[in-house]
């Protein structure tokens, strides 16, 4: 009886082997290439015009700024635009030009079949301000738009400027060449993504959503080509945002009697102590975290790059997801592409040594995954606190966690496939990006938004974004025209294909 239970399951474990095995030679593996560049393109020409395009100190500001500030970025929006007019005669001709929010851009390329729905390309003109006391920090000033080492340096260069100028270097090259689009080609550059995006991309969405236009696809910033950034993968792996994560912050105030510290009530039952006990509570209570939907789709993305033992894991998520899942949270930039995120950020209460606080306050951030929803957030963390003398109240500022774009559609395989192409070696993969772009305003009318910009980025440059030496290699500003002009081309046959 034994030995036939031990057969059997002898049996069924030979049978699971053979599967994880087919499913791992099922993929073939990656090969190194070498940076192709198929198009010939004018990189340095280009570059110098990113160069310009930096010169001008586009930093968006929030409401009740200096009015000094403001009106410094307000001309240095208004000429990057007159600039703009000028340095592409041919892109401001074949397309008309709408001015939202003061400084938005909004150009429509009309394509010759009105029956096709447009796409819309996106890339924000705004930057965020050099950090007081890191100007010194600048191998070139900021805003000095220097060439030097292979490289253009600035704000703006990698945070989106980079981008911006490659899509329209390829329109106007295009355009020069006689190319007219099919399907509509939208170009929609933001003022103030930095700083959510309300007067621009939202007002122009909104826009939009009045006139009735549906869009095929959106294309936006979001990840980029990363060299070494993932472990254990060599290939240059471009990642391709397919959702992006929501944030909610909950206001956390514990009560209590307060009165003088010579006298208290219980430790655990003043207003600090009951505070936190809760936040204590809403650690253990971590939201459920799960290999799926993006996530998934970058794990079996990654799989032709990662070696055999590996990729027998990677193949096989039916069984190894516990395994994969384990791994990621281990690591607080994977452990967040899995689940809902929870951060205590502020805390206060208490202003005299001797004397007990009615009230504390916590405040916790919380990014919010795609499988939950704000309010289920909020009934998690009360649950969670269970304490009748702790209120959780949400803050202003509530955004829930975008819908999935579809990684097996028509503008997923699109991009995947200029990808590619356009950068033999690497590896395209979806992925869940944890902060906000300003393509969600876009949601309402589009269900497919991806955010993904061509420029290379190795593990010294993540501290370059938002801070201190941004810059671009000149090389790779050409490839990033060169990618944007297949983009257009192989939309274009896609589109005649019908
Ligand atoms: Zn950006």
């Amino acid at each position: 009886m034994r030995k036939k239970i031990l057969l059997g399951i002898a049996g069924i474990f030979v049978v699971l082997v053979a599967v994880v095995i087919g499913r791992t030679l099922a993929i073939t593996p990656v090969e190194l290439a070498g940076m192709g560049q198929a198009e010939s393109i004018d990189a340095e020409g280009a570059a110098k015009r990113l160069a310009e395009a930096i010169r001008f100190p586009t930093i968006s500001h929030q409401r009740g700024a200096d009015p000094e500030d403001l009106a410094r970025s307000d001309k240095a929006f208004t000429d990057f635009r007159n600039w703009m007019d000028q340095t592409y005669p041919a892109f401001r001709e074949a397309t008309s030009r709408e001015i939202i929010g003061g400084h938005t851009l909004f150009y429509t390329w009309e394509g010759t079949d009105a029956s096709l729905d447009p796409v819309l390309l996106m890339s924000h003109i705004d930057v965020v301000p050099i950090a007081p006391g890191t100007e010194d920090q600048w191998e070139h000033p900021p805003f000095s738009g220097a060439i030097a080492d292979g490289y253009v340096w600035g704000r703006g260069t990698i945070d989106n400027k980079g981008s911006l100028i490659a899509m329209v270097e390829a329109a106007e090259l295009l355009i020069k060449r006689g190319f007219r689009p099919s399907r509509t080609i939208l170009f929609a550059f933001g003022h103030d993504e930095e700083v959510g995006g309300g007067t621009g991309n939202k007002a122009l969405a909104g826009l939009l959503q009045e006139r009735g236009v549906r869009l095929h696809w959106v294309k936006d910033e979001g990840g980029v080509i990363g060299h070494g950034l993932l472990p254990g993968i060599s290939a240059p792996v471009a990642m391709i945002g397919v959702a992006e994560k929501g944030s909610i912050s909950l206001d956390v105030v514990a009560y209590s009697k307060g009165g003088h510290s010579s006298m208290p009530s219980p430790a655990t039952q003043t207003a600090i102590g009951r505070l936190a006990r809760a936040i204590d509570r809403i650690g253990k209570a971590p939201f459920e975290a799960r290999v799926d939907g993006a996530t998934r789709g970058m794990i079996e993305s990654l799989a032709p790059a990662v070696p055999f033992f590996q990729r027998m894991v990677y193949a096989n998520l039916w069984l190894f997801e516990p395994v994969v899942r384990g791994i990621m949270e281990k690591n607080p930039s994977s452990a967040a592409q899995l689940q809902t995120t929870i951060a205590p950020t502020i805390v206060s209460g208490g202003n005299k040594e001797n004397v007990l606080p009615p009230e504390a306050r916590a405040v916790v951030n919380f990014r919010i995954h795609p499988r939950d929803t704000a309010e289920e957030v909020i009934a998690h963390v009360r649950a969670a606190i269970a304490d009748a003398e702790v209120s959780v109240e949400p803050l202003e500022g509530i955004r829930e966690a975008s819908s999935v774009s579809n990684i097996n559609g028509e503008g997923y395989r699109l991009i995947e496939r200029v990808i590619t192409e356009s950068f033999p070696g690497t590896i395209a993969a979806p992925y869940l990006v944890v902060g906000g772009t300003d393509s969600r305003h876009y949601l309402p009318i589009t269900d497919n938004v991806f955010r993904f910009i061509p420029i290379h980025m190795g593990p010294e440059d993540s501290a370059r974004f938002h801070g201190t030496n941004e810059r671009v290699s000149v090389v790779n500003m050409g490839q990033a025209v060169a990618f944007y002009v297949r983009l257009m081309e192989t939309l274009e046959e896609v589109d005649r294909a019908g």
